[in-house]
């Protein structure tokens, strides 16, 4: 008895059958090609052209019609070539992420034996190789019918793969729109906070300052612990706008000198490198990349601080900025002797609100990486971190080269 196989079984077995096909025809076809080129002897049994006529003869030696189909036949045969050459080069580019590449390896030789025909056409106008066209028809018969075969199982694959692409398409529209709506409604949300926060941080500090003297000491504590809460809030809600400022703003993307960039993000963290003593250096000159000035040198700030920030106590911050040729691309990166960051954490530092450590160890809001990774994106670029807990961290950027 058969066993039953169900619609996935059914279309991976499809699937498997053609790729079969496609391969086994390549190599058959393959084969015949090597076994005529390879044998002299048989190779020279067909190219005896004594038994017959050229087609020269029935074409009566009129130049212009062997001029049209010579010229046609050569330009058919050249076209076939460059397309198959294309679609092999294209396979052994991306093998990896091409679906089907077998089918697109049997295209290759459907369309170069097709081409071999029309050259043989050429020949065969002066010299009547009849028995080698013939077989280069045999190989270029056995590619095309494995292809067609082939191909014909393929179908229902091809037709599920273009309709999930159609789904991820609509999806990715969706939560793009999702997105855009989300990112909205936290700027207004976190714009229209500020107001009435700065009414609260404004009524604590006059009663501070108007009743403060009057005041028992516990109240006063509870005073300084509302004006220190809300005065947290509001760096969060500064960061968080900032961060829907990156998300949301219109940014030009343009040649910027990273060196200018790195000349103002270091003025940028002048006080605190110079409230912690820190050694940042940047190891020029650097060259130009395709980015926005205000973006990058926002990531260098943000970057620059936390590399100066997140470092045990009592060890002075030592900080290196330097670039490396990644072909079209440049990557910079900061690396610091902070830390470091444990393997499971690295992914999530860079979600908004998300901190590894106590306000009253190391201050923050857990946004920075947020913006840093945000502006990344918007300037097309790619971000990285390499990192191990009490070895540094070193964080990169990849940008195009200008
Ligand atoms: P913040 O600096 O305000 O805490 P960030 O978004 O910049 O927020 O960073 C998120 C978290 O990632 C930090 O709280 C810290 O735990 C970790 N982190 C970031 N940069 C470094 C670094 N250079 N070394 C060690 N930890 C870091």
């Amino acid at each position: 008895m058969l066993p039953m196989m169900d619609s996935h079984s059914n279309s991976s077995f499809r699937l498997i059958l053609a790729n079969r096909l496609a391969r086994y025809g390549l190599l058959l076809a393959a084969l015949l090609l090597a076994l005529l080129l390879a044998s002299p002897g048989l190779l020279r049994g067909l190219v005896r052209a004594d038994q017959f006529m050229p087609h020269a003869t029935c074409y009566l030696r009129n130049p212009r019609i062997i001029a049209l189909h010579v010229t046609s036949d050569l330009l058919i045969g050249f076209a076939y070539v460059a397309i198959s050459s294309t679609l092999g080069w294209l396979v052994y580019r991306s093998r990896r992420e091409i679906p089907f590449h077998w089918m697109f390896l049997a295209f290759g030789l459907f369309i170069i034996t097709c081409g071999f025909t029309h050259f043989m056409e050429v020949w065969t106008v002066w010299q009547a190789v009849y028995w080698l066209a013939g077989w280069v028809k045999v190989v270029c018969a056995i590619a095309s019918v494995a292809t067609a075969i082939a191909l014909y199982r393929l179908v229902p694959r091809i037709l599920a793969l273009i309709s999930a692409i159609k789904i991820s398409e609509e999806r990715r529209v969706k939560l793009q729109t999702v997105n855009n709506e989300l990112e909205a409604f936290a700027y207004t949300v976190s714009h229209d906070l500020r107001a009435p926060l700065r009414a609260v941080q404004g009524m604590a500090c006059a009663l501070t300052e108007d009743f403060g003297s009057r005041l028992e000491p516990g109240a006063r504590e509870y005073l300084a612990q509302i004006t220190d809460a809300s005065r947290r809030m509001d760096v969060m809600i500064r960061d968080l706008l900032e961060y829907s400022r990156v998300s949301r703003s219109e940014f030009e993307l343009k040649s910027v000198d990273l060196d200018v960039v790195m000349a103002e993000a270091k003025a940028m963290i002048e006080a605190d490198s110079k409230q912690s003593s820190a050694d940042v250096r940047v190891e020029g000159p650097l060259s130009n990349v395709v980015a926005n000035p205000t973006l990058l040198t926002q990531v260098m700030v943000n970057l620059l601080g936390n590399a100066i920030k997140f470092v045990p106590p009592g060890v002075r911050p030592m900080v290196r900025v330097f670039a490396q040729d990644k072909g079209n691309h440049l990557r910079l990166s900061v690396k610091d002797n902070g830390i470091g960051i444990p393997p499971e954490y690295q992914g999530r530092i860079f979600h908004v609100f998300e901190r590894l450590h106590s306000q009253s160890k190391y201050p923050g809001t857990g946004i920075g990486l947020a913006i840093v990774q945000k502006a990344v994106a918007r300037m097309k670029g790619e971000l990285g971190l390499e990192s191990a807990p009490g070895q540094g961290s070193c964080f990169w950027i990849e940008l195009p080269k200008a």
